[in-house]
């Protein structure tokens, strides 16, 4: 059987693995022999360059390089090189197909079945594209999981009998995401994720390569940082020596010959301490804390009901974070495994269960923000709500809000505010044809499904004659980490203003379907006696007036009330008058449920 590979598709390195027959995870070194392929591409003539060899001239060809592609999957931003554009996936997909290749070679077998990981709070429109990436490469991606559950399968949590509280912190190049899963019996959750987009490992190589500038122009007087090369040079030797300052407690950087003037040639030979390192880096450190603190207080956990820390990502390896975690969270984190390795194991391990080599694991998933359709008067119904295990499938049945209308239009939004309004629009689309009738009569079921890749897709089905609309969610999002926290923050920050808000949609529905009934009623007992047939139609006429101006919840109710009172003299009399009974035939208007009144047209 061919293999079935994980790939860690990241945003400075990537990683690509498999798990072999034995049960041994072999992560595959790339054609230069290095197990970590930086996700950095370039462009030279009709050349396209892909990883280490792409990184090393990033410097001196910035226009035709590409770097950190990962942050705009999802987006609509194009790559413009020369007279030629590129999709994030276009390059996402380039990357791909430089692990693939090289993994094949070095397996001397094809490869074509692929897990991709993304981070926790990846959206729909990110899942996907990335998920589009991996098709344009040649691969048949078998799943896209999030990157602090791969961490998990990695460690073996799943093999956990009891439920197990894990932190995955992953200070990676480019980007800081810390996350809270519980994972028992085989079943991982997210239960929060925050984190820095921009702080990773190169900001630590600034702070070096910021020194090394500073140092060189205090002793000679020159400024290196337009001149590329040296830059070049500059970047390389920063990153080598942040890098050996994990292991050792002071570092020399030799650049010979960075410069030369009429007086002659001019090098670079200084020394670093870790505790001067450490020093500079005070600022980024400090940046750690905050989204620490905040995946905290959204699982509602405090540090001691953590049970395990995995340290995931590169950057994690310097002894000054290790020692931010230790101290923040009061434990001493795992670091078993490579921490830049983790989550391409964790994925190739993943993969090996799709293909049923390895059994006996469920991966759960959760949804980050609530998903619902907008309903009459503007409200949302959640169909789907926040931090659901997915995949996931939800039905529910919703009907017309007028008379004889024949088409509805199902706007899908994702938030956690009860107004469509206040939330994402995630697309719209219109069921048509559906055979006239009154009002809350037609039957359409609405179908809420996310695959286990995070996808979502709505469909709509009238269900007297079969008739079915559906869209897949792809591009319509644009949601980062941050975009999400915001939500779920204002959710919070305007919870008794929404609270009000939707009390008023839902009186000022009820209201109109009191109307509606009343009218409905004169229309069909035309001999009721006039006088207390023109009590009901004035009531009607007042419940109008209210519905058009009243903001009032309390005067809404009032009017309710009183139109409620007047059909129910108006119906008694009704039914006296043709010997039937009042309370089995009363068309009691609260009879008819909310439900009946949910998508307009
Ligand atoms: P990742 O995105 O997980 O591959 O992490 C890449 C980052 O980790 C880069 O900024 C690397 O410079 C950094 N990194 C890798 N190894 C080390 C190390 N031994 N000490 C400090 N940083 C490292």
């Amino acid at each position: 059987m061919p293999k079935a590979v994980g790939i860690d598709l990241g945003t400075t390195n990537s990683v690509i693995a498999y798990k072999e027959a034995g049960g041994n995870v072999i992560v595959i070194p790339n054609a230069e022999g290095s197990r970590l392929t930086p996700s950095v591409v370039a462009f030279k003539g009709n050349e396209i360059i892909v990883g280490e060899h792409a990184k090393r001239q990033a410097i001196l060809n910035p226009e035709n390089t590409v770097i950190s592609i990962k942050r705009k999957m999802g987006t609509d931003y194009k790559v413009k090189i020369e007279s030629k554009e590129y999709t994030p996936e276009q390059i996402s997909a380039f990357i791909l197909q430089k692990l693939k290749k090289d993994a094949e070679s070095y397996l001397g077998e094809p490869i074509q079945d692929a897990v991709i990981t993304v981070p926790a709070y990846f959206n729909n429109a990110q899942r996907e594209a990335t998920k589009n990436a991996g098709i344009i490469a040649g691969l048949n991606v078998l799943r896209i999981i999030n990157e602090p559950t791969a961490a998990a399968l990695a460690y073996g949590l799943d093999k956990q009998e009891q439920i197990l509280t894990v932190l995955v912190f992953d200070l990676g190049g480019g980007t800081f995401d810390v996350s809270i899963l519980e994972i028992g019996q085989g079943v991982f959750q997210v239960k929060a994720t925050a984190g820095d987009n921009h702080l990773g490992g190169d900001d630590w190589d600034k702070k070096i390569m910021d020194w090394i500038l500073e140092e060189f122009k205090k002793e000679h007087g020159i400024d290196l940082s337009k001149e590329k090369a040296a830059m070049q040079r500059i970047r390389e030797a920063a990153e080598n020596a942040k890098k050996e300052l994990s292991i050792k407690m002071e570092t020399e950087i030799n650049l010979p010959y960075i410069y030369a003037d009429e007086k002659g040639p001019k090098h670079i030979q200084l020394r670093l301490t870790r505790s001067r390192f450490e020093e500079m880096s005070r600022d980024l450190m400090a940046r750690l804390e905050a989204p620490c603190k905040r995946v905290l207080e959204d699982a509602k956990l405090t540090p001691d009901k953590i049970d395990r820390i995995l340290l995931v990502g590169g950057s994690t390896r310097m002894p000054m974070v290790q020692e931010f975690v230790r101290k923040f969270f009061g434990k001493e984190p795992s670091k078993d495994i490579n921490p830049d390795e983790a989550v391409a194991v964790g994925a190739a391990i993943q993969a090996s269960i799709i293909k049923g080599e390895t059994k006996d694991i469920v991966l759960v998933d959760v949804t980050p923000l609530s998903l619902g359709v907008e309903v009459l008067g503007g409200a949302v119904e959640v169909l789907i709500p926040r931090n659901s295990a997915i995949p996931i499938k939800k039905s529910q049945v919703f009907t017309t809000a007028a008379d004889f209308q024949t088409n509805v239009e199902v706007h899908v939004v994702q938030g956690e505010r009860p107004l469509a309004k206040d939330n994402i629009s995630l697309g719209r689309f219109i069921l048509s044809d559906i055979p006239p009738a009154p009002r809350g009569v037609p039957q359409i079921e609405v179908t809420f499904e996310i695959d286990a890749n995070g996808i979502l897709q709505v469909s709509a089905k009238e269900k007297s004659t079969g008739k079915e609309q559906s869209i897949k969610i792809t591009g319509a999002t644009r949601l980062s980490k941050e975009e999400i926290d915001r939500m779920v923050k204002e959710a919070q920050q305007y919870a008794e203003q929404d609270r009000k808000k939707r009390e008023l949609i839902e009186a000022r529905n009820r209201l109109d379907q009191m109307i509606y009934t009343a009218e409905k009623a004169i229309k069909d007992y035309p001999n009721v006696d006039a006088n207390v047939k023109s009590e009901l139609e004035n009531a009607i006429n007042h419940a109008k007036e209210v519905f058009q101006k009243e903001e009032d919840v309390i005067n809404i109710n009032k009017a309710i009330d009183q139109l409620q009172n007047a059909l129910y003299k108006f119906t008694s009399t009704a039914y006296a008058a043709t010997g039937a009974s009042a309370s089995s035939n009363n068309p009691n208007p609260n009879a008819s449920s909310e439900q009946n009144y949910k998508i307009e047209d």
